[in-house]
C-alpha cells in the first residue's frame, strides 16, 4: 500500500483533527493549545519531541542519524472574524485559521502516524524533523517570525533538506504546484510620513498642504514602478493606509502613509527601497519634509532547483502526472524562505478548491477541501520516505 492509500484509511482521523483546530485558533506566538494538541497526538504514538521552540512551536523526531530530514507545518492564525457558519466553526471570536495553518498541522501530524509505522517496522532508515512551527503569518517585538526563530535556534542545523506545503484554496482540489528557483517574494513594510505646515483650509498659500505633497509622493511611487524597475522583473509598492486631517477647515501638519513592498531578488529589494526614499524625498521640492522607515520582512522564498524537481517527481509518483504542475510566481510571502535559506528546500501547493464559492485565503469565508488532508499527509511522508531511501 501507497503513503496515499494508507493516509485515505486515516481521513475521519485527520478531518477531525483539522475541524478541532479550526475551531480553537490562535495566533502567532499564541499556539499554546494547538502546540498541546500537537503533542498530544505525538504522545498517542509514542514520537519524542521538544517543546517551546521559537517560543510556542515543537520539534518531533523519528529515527536517527543519517540521512537527515525535514517537513515542516506552520501553525498560527489569523486576526479575522469568520463568517462560515460550519460546525467547526472558530469558538475564538475575531480569530481565524484563514491561510490553512490547520490543515498544514494536520497534514504534517498524519505524515507522522503514517512515517511512525514505517520506522518502527525498521522499514525506514536515517531521520525525519517534524518542525511545527508557530507564527508564520506575523512576527514579534524582535521583528522576528517562528520561522526565522527555529533556524536561529539551530532547529535546522543537523538536517540535509527541508520540505513543506501550502494549501490553496483557490486552486484546483488535489492538485500540486512546484517550481524551482525564485517562488515567493520577499516582503517589507513602510511607515511613512509627509511633512507640510499647517494652516485654515481657505488659505493654503499661507500653508504647505501635506495632503498635496502626499498624492505627488503616491503618483511618484506607482509612476516609479513602471518607468524605474526593470519590467521583466517582479515588484511592487502597494500604498495601503493613509491618514490625515481632523475637519474640513484645517490643513493638516502632515500625512502618515504604509504600505508593503515586495520583490523576488535582493536587488530590485534595495532598488525600491531607494527610489520609494526618493519619491518620498519629492515633498522637500516644496520645502516640506518627510520621515521614512523601512521594516524589512521575509526574503523571497527561493526553491532550490534539485529539491524543487525531487518534489515533482515524487508527487507525480504518489498522486500521477497529470495532478503535478508547474506553480506560477507568487508576489505573496512566506517566511518558509527562511529554512529554504538554512538548507535545500522546496516548498509546494497543494490545490484546496472547497466548492464553487470564492474562497480567497485571508478571507472571512476562507476554507478547503478536507478531501486534501490525506493527500497532504501522503505527500510530505512520501517526500521523507523517497529523502531517506534514495
Ligand atoms: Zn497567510
Ligand atoms: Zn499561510
Amino acid at each position: 500500500m501507497t503513503y496515499l492509500d494508507r493516509a485515505q484509511q486515516l481521513k475521519s482521523k485527520l478531518i477531525a483533527l483539522r475541524r478541532d483546530l479550526h475551531a480553537h485558533p490562535e495566533l502567532a506566538f499564541q499556539e499554546i493549545r494547538t502546540a498541546q494538541r500537537v503533542t498530544q497526538v505525538l504522545n498517542e504514538l509514542g514520537i519524542e519531541y521538544t517543546t517551546g521552540v521559537a517560543k510556542t512551536g515543537v520539534v518531533a523526531y523519528l529515527g536517527e542519524g543519517a540521512p537527515r530530514f525535514a517537513l515542516r507545518a506552520d501553525m498560527d492564525a489569523l486576526p479575522i472574524l469568520e463568517a462560515n457558519d460550519a460546525e467547526y466553526k472558530s469558538q475564538n471570536p475575531g480569530v481565524m485559521h484563514a491561510c490553512g495553518h490547520d490543515a498544514h498541522t494536520t497534514c504534517l501530524l498524519g505524515a507522522a502516524m503514517l512515517l511512525n509505522e514505517d520506522f518502527k517496522n525498521k522499514k525506514l532508515n536515517g531521520s525525519v524533523k517534524l518542525l511545527f512551527q508557530p507564527a508564520e503569518e506575523n512576527w514579534d517585538e524582535e521583528g522576528k517570525s517562528g520561522g526565522l526563530r527555529m533556524v536561529e535556534e539551530g532547529a535546522l542545523d543537523d538536517v540535509d533538506a527541508v520540505v513543506g506545503l501550502h494549501v490553496i484554496s483557490t486552486n484546483p482540489s488535489n492538485v500540486v504546484f512546484v517550481r524551482g528557483g525564485a517562488f515567493m517574494a520577499a516582503v517589507d513594510n513602510f511607515y511613512g510620513e509627509v511633512i507640510g505646515k499647517g494652516g485654515h483650509g481657505a488659505y493654503p498659500h499661507e500653508a504647505l498642504d501635506p495632503v498635496w505633497l502626499s498624492a505627488q509622493v503616491v503618483n511618484a511611487i506607482h509612476g516609479m514602478i513602471s518607468r524605474r524597475k526593470d519590467p521583466t522583473k517582479p515588484g511592487l509598492i502597494s500604498v495601503t493606509r493613509i491618514n490625515a486631517g481632523t475637519v474640513e477647515n484645517v490643513i493638516p501638519v502632515s500625512v502618515k502613509m504604509s504600505g508593503t513592498i515586495r520583490s523576488l531578488d535582493e536587488e530590485v529589494r534595495a532598488q525600491l527601497h531607494a527610489d520609494l526614499e526618493k519619491c518620498f524625498a519629492l515633498a522637500r521640492a516644496f520645502g516640506g519634509e518627510y520621515k521614512l522607515k523601512i521594516q524589512r520582512g521575509y526574503p523571497p522564498t527561493v526553491n532550490d532547483e534539485q529539491m524543487a524537481e525531487f518534489v515533482r517527481e515524487m508527487a507525480e509518483g504518489l498522486i500521477g502526472k497529470e495532478r503535478v504542475r508547474a506553480a506560477e510566481i507568487q508576489m505573496g510571502a512566506e517566511d518558509f524562505s527562511y529554512m529554504a535559506r538554512a538548507k535545500p528546500g522546496a516548498f509546494f501547493y497543494l490545490g484546496a478548491k472547497k466548492d464553487s464559492t470564492d474562497r480567497p485565503h485571508h478571507n472571512p469565508v476562507f476554507d478547503i477541501d478536507e478531501d486534501v488532508l490525506p493527500t497532504g499527509a501522503a505527500l510530505l511522508a512520501e517526500a521523507a520516505r523517497k529523502f531517506l531511501t534514495r
